[in-house]
C-alpha cells in the first residue's frame, strides 16, 4: 500500500452525501386476512392460527394456520393419494412441463415474490429481486430439464421415486429454499408436504397460486404453516423421505427420531465458515467478497463468511479498507432499493445475536460497528466486526447468524488451513489469492462441502451444495440433489 493509498483509505467518507429514499410500493401484493393450509389442492380451514408479522415494522401483516397432527396427516395422505393415482406414474416429459410452467410463471410474478418475500422476511428488495428470485426460477428450469433424463443421470440403475417427501425449510431463503426442496422431488417423480419456517410462510402460500395455475395436479404439493410443532408432526409423519434445513439442534433431533425407521434423510444444517485472504489476493476485490460474505442478507446464511482469516501481512491494509467500506453500507427499510442490509428477521433472533455479540465483548474481543442511524420500529442489528478475536471464543465457534464478523489472522498456509477446519461445522469456505495452484490446494485440505475462490456466495442450480460434519449431510443442485429423491434397484 502507498502512502497515498493509506491516507486516502484514513479519510473519513465524504459527508453531504445522502440519498432519495427509493421504496418499491408494496400494492402488488394483495394479502388475505387469514390463510390455511394447502392440502390436496384445497384450502384447509385451520384449527389454530398464529400472526405473522413484517419484521421491519412489527406490523401483522396475516393470520397463519398453526398445524395440528391432524391436519398434517391430512396433508401426508393427500401427498400419498396424488402420488400413487398418477403422479409417480407420469412419464417424465409430462413432469417436466409442470417444472417448466411453474418456473416461468415465477419469472412473471417475480417482483410480486420479491416484494412479498421482503415484507414478510426483512431481506432488501435488492436481494430478493436479483438473488432469491431469479435463483428460484432457475432452480425449477434446471430440474424441468433432468425429470426425462433420470435413466441418463443414473445409468443401468434404474431409478425409482420414493413416494412422499415431507420437507422443513427456514426462515432465511424462504422461495429460495422451497425450490431447492421441491423442484428436484417433483422433478425425481415424488409427491411433497413441505413446511415453511413460522416467520416466513407468505411465499410459500402465495406459491400455492402458482401452482394452480400451473394446473399441477391436487396433492402434488402440499404446504402446511405452523412454528416447531408442526415439523415435528411431519417427521413422525407416514412419509418415506424428510428433507430438513436448519439448525444443527433441530438437525441431530429428527437424525434420533428417525433412526431405524427406514425413512431416508438428508440435513442441510448451519455453518461457520472461514473466509481466508492471502497477502498476494486483490485487496478491494476481497474486502468487496468479505461484505458480501458476511452482510449479505443480514448474515442470516448458513454459508456466510462468518470468520474472516487474514494473512497477518496484510492485516493493517484489510481492516483499514473494511471498515471504510462499513461506513457506506445503508442499514434500513427492507423496500428500498438503496438499502444494503434490511431488518432482522424476528426478535428471537435478534436477541440472539445481541447475546453472541456481549459474549465477545465480554471475552476481549475488540468491537467495531459504523455510525448508523436505525429505524425505531422493528428489529435491527448494525453491521459489526470484532478483531483481536481468539479461537476459543463463542463468536469464532458459534453460529451468530447475523451481520457479525470475527476477525482472525494467520501466517502461513498450514496455519489458514488448520484454523479454518477448528470448527464442528464444515459447510462452506473462501479463499482469496492471485495463485490458482494455491486455491486447489487450499481446496483440498478445507473440509467445506463448498469452496469460492476469489468470490462468495455464489449460487448456480447445477452447483451441489451441503455439508461436511454437523453441516449435515446430502446434497441439494445439480444431479447430486436428485439422488436423495430416488430408490435404485
Ligand atoms: P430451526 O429452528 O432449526 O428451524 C428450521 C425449520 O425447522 C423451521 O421450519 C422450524 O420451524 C422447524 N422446526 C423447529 N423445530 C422443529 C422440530 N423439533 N422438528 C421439526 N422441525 C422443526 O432453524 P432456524 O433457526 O429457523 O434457521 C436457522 C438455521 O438454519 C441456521 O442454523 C442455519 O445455518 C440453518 N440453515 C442451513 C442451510 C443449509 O442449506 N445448510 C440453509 C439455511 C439455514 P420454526 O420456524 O417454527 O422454528
Ligand atoms: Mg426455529
Amino acid at each position: 500500500m502507498t502512502e497515498l493509498e493509506r491516507k486516502q483509505d484514513r479519510a473519513p467518507i465524504p459527508s453531504g452525501w445522502e440519498y432519495a429514499t427509493a421504496p418499491e410500493s408494496r400494492e402488488i401484493v394483495q394479502l388475505r386476512e387469514r390463510y390455511g393450509h394447502f392440502v390436496g389442492g384445497e384450502w384447509l380451514e385451520p384449527k389454530e392460527s398464529y400472526a405473522t408479522i413484517d419484521p421491519a415494522s412489527e406490523e401483522p401483516l396475516a393470520e397463519i394456520g398453526q398445524a395440528t397432527d391432524e391436519e398434517v396427516g391430512l396433508a401426508v395422505s393427500a401427498a400419498r393419494e396424488a402420488f400413487e393415482n398418477g403422479w409417480s406414474a407420469l412419464p417424465g416429459s409430462e413432469r417436466a412441463k409442470y417444472l417448466f410452467r411453474i418456473a416461468r410463471v415465477l419469472q412473471e410474478r417475480s417482483r410480486e415474490f420479491a416484494v412479498l418475500e421482503s415484507l414478510n422476511g426483512g431481506k432488501p428488495i435488492r436481494e430478493s429481486r436479483d438473488v432469491d428470485l431469479p435463483l428460484a426460477a432457475a432452480h425449477f428450469f434446471y430440474y424441468a430439464g433432468w425429470a426425462d433424463k433420470l435413466e441418463y443421470a443414473f445409468p443401468n440403475r434404474k431409478p425409482q421415486p420414493l413416494g412422499v417427501a415431507g420437507q422443513i425449510i427456514p426462515w432465511n431463503f424462504p422461495l429460495l429454499m422451497l425450490a431447492w426442496k421441491i423442484a428436484p422431488a417433483l422433478a425425481a417423480g415424488n409427491t411433497v408436504v413441505l413446511k415453511p419456517a413460522e416467520t416466513t410462510p407468505l411465499s410459500a402460500l402465495l406459491f400455492c397460486d402458482v401452482l394452480r395455475q400451473a394446473e399441477l395436479p391436487p396433492g402434488v404439493v402440499n404446504i402446511v404453516t405452523g412454528d416447531g410443532r408442526a415439523g415435528a408432526a411431519l417427521v413422525k409423519a407416514e412419509v418415506d423421505k424428510v428433507a430438513f434445513t436448519g439448525s444443527t439442534d433441530v438437525g441431530k433431533a429428527i437424525q434420533r427420531e428417525l433412526a431405524g425407521t427406514g425413512k431416508k434423510l438428508t440435513l442441510e444444517l448451519g455453518g461457520k465458515a472461514a473466509n481466508v485472504i492471502f497477502d498476494d489476493a486483490a485487496l478491494d476485490q476481497a474486502v468487496e467478497g468479505i461484505i458480501n460474505g458476511i452482510y449479505f442478507n443480514q448474515g442470516h446464511v448458513c454459508c456466510a463468511g462468518s470468520r474472516l482469516l487474514v494473512q497477518e501481512s496484510i492485516y493493517e491494509p484489510v481492516i483499514s479498507k473494511l471498515k471504510r467500506r462499513l461506513q457506506t453500507l445503508r442499514v434500513g427499510d427492507p423496500l428500498d432499493k438503496n438499502t444494503d442490509v434490511g431488518a432482522i428477521n424476528s426478535r428471537a433472533q435478534l436477541e440472539k445475536i445481541e447475546e453472541l455479540v456481549r459474549s465477545g465483548e465480554e471475552e476481549g474481543a475488540e468491537i467495531y460497528q459504523p455510525p448508523c442511524r436505525l429505524p425505531e420500529k422493528g428489529y435491527w442489528f448494525v453491521p459489526t466486526v470484532f478483531t483481536n478475536v481468539a479461537q476459543s471464543y463463542r463468536i469464532a465457534q458459534e453460529e451468530i447468524f447475523g451481520p457479525v464478523l470475527s476477525v482472525l489472522t494467520f501466517r502461513t498456509p498450514d496455519e489458514a488451513v488448520e484454523k479454518a477446519n477448528n470448527t464442528p461445522y464444515g459447510l462452506s469456505a473462501g479463499v482469496w489469492t492471485e495463485k490458482g495452484s494455491r486455491i486447489l490446494s487450499m481446496a483440498q485440505k478445507l473440509r467445506a462441502g463448498v469452496i469460492w475462490a476469489n468470490t462468495y456466495n455464489r449460487f448456480d442450480p447445477s452447483s451441489p451444495f451441503g455439508g461436511y460434519k454437523e453441516s449435515g449431510f446430502g446434497r441439494e443442485g445439480g444431479r447430486h440433489g436428485l439422488e436423495p429423491y430416488l430408490k435404485f434397484e
